[in-house]
């Protein structure tokens, strides 16, 4: 998916501050940070969204999900954070490679509207 800013941005072509990389997955600051603390969880491969991915991602999505606590507590989110998933044009999503939202940094509103 070369057309892909995220698969570009998972890969190192395109520069980001990333704060983890492995094998399979990135995570780095968001450009645009909507709370003190705002970071992406991005798989290295091309998912167009959670609506997309198979069971064969299972493993994958684990992954990601059990590294927003280690990441969020290294990233200094001691008092909690909040993970988004923005799925599909009606979820929000603007980017369409998944990708976890993780955000903390001051006490955010239970309101999700
Ligand atoms: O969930 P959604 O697709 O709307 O989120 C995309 C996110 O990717 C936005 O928060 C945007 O600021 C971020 N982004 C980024 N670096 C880019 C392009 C987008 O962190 N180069």
């Amino acid at each position: 998916m070369s057309d892909c800013l995220f698969c570009k941005l998972a890969s190192g072509e395109i520069p980001s501050k990333q704060i983890y990389s492995d094998d399979e997955v990135v995570a780095f600051h968001d450009i645009h940070p909507v709370a003190p603390v705002h970071f992406l969880i991005v798989p290295k491969i091309h998912v167009d969204s959670l609506a997309h991915a198979g069971q064969e991602h299972q493993a994958l999505l684990g992954k990601m999900l059990l590294l927003a606590p280690k990441l969020a507590a290294e990233q200094g989110l001691k008092d909690g954070f909040r993970t988004v998933i923005n799925t599909g044009h009606g979820g929000g999503q603007t980017f369409f490679h998944l990708h976890v939202h993780v955000f903390g940094g001051n006490v955010m509103s239970p309101d999700l509207t």
